[in-house]
Order: C-alpha cells, then structure tokens, then sequence
C-alpha cells in the first residue's frame, strides 16, 4: 500500500490510499480519484508523506519553504562575501564615498542602523538590506 497526499484545484488536501503507484497513475488517468471535498477531478498528488502519527504535511511543507528561503539567503550571502568588501560599521561612510565618487563601483557590504540605512535611502544611495543568517545557525 502507498499513501499520497492530494491537493485538489479547491485548495483542500487529503490522504488517499492506493495499492501502487501505477494504481494511482490508472485511477487519475480515468479521472476516478474525486476530491473528498468538492467531487472534482482535478486532483494531483501533492507528496508522499510517510504514515507518521501526528506529523502534518503542511508543516512539512512549511519547514521546506523555509529551508528554502534560508538556502536562498545563504547562498545571496555567499555572493556577497565573494564579491564585495566588508567594510563593517564604516559601511554608511563607505557607500557614501561610492556614491559621490562615481569612479569606484565596488560593491560593498557592512552594518548599518536602521536610521543610517534610511539617510542613505533618503540621499539616494542604493541600499539592500538582508537578513544575515550565521552559518553557525541551524
Ligand atoms: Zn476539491
């Protein structure tokens, strides 16, 4: 027996259980598998989720997009540390520096107040802030 999780076109998942998954790839192919909630057809298999008590798919699903959102931060910050200077809490000076002395265009990453962050918004200079996630962090 295999358990899927389907998502139906309305929104509302649910459990479904087959004897394979060619069962499944039958069954949706003849449009048999009917969602529990609104009769439609228009379901698909969402994911596989191991019949563990008590373990939903929507925290599954949640702790996935998170991870993925901290892979994207991580790999942002790599991108940073590789192609910019730290240049630590000097950084409002710095981008000013950048800013009015068009010849440098070295991108340039450090700390900055809030408040510092919005003079330099204010004046102009384009800056991005980002959540700084520390490798350490699990
Ligand atoms: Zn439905």
């Amino acid at each position: 027996m295999i358990k899927y999780n389907l998502s139906c076109d309305c929104g509302k998942t649910f459990d479904s259980w087959f004897s394979s998954s060619s069962e499944y790839d039958n069954l949706i192919k003849k449009k048999l598998i009917h969602c529990i909630y609104c009769e439609s057809t228009s379901v698909n298999k969402s994911v596989m989720s191991p019949n563990l008590p008590g373990k939903s798919n929507t925290i599954d699903n949640k702790t996935k997009f998170q991870k993925d959102i901290k892979k994207q931060i991580m790999g942002l910050k790599k991108f940073i540390e590789t192609n910019c200077k730290n240049v630590g809490k000097d950084f409002p000076r710095v981008a000013r520096n950048i800013h009015y002395d068009k010849k440098t265009s070295q991108g340039i990453y450090g700390k900055a107040t809030p408040e510092e962050t919005a003079e330099l918004i204010e004046e102009g200079i384009e800056v991005a802030t980002i959540p700084w996630i520390d490798k350490t962090e699990n």
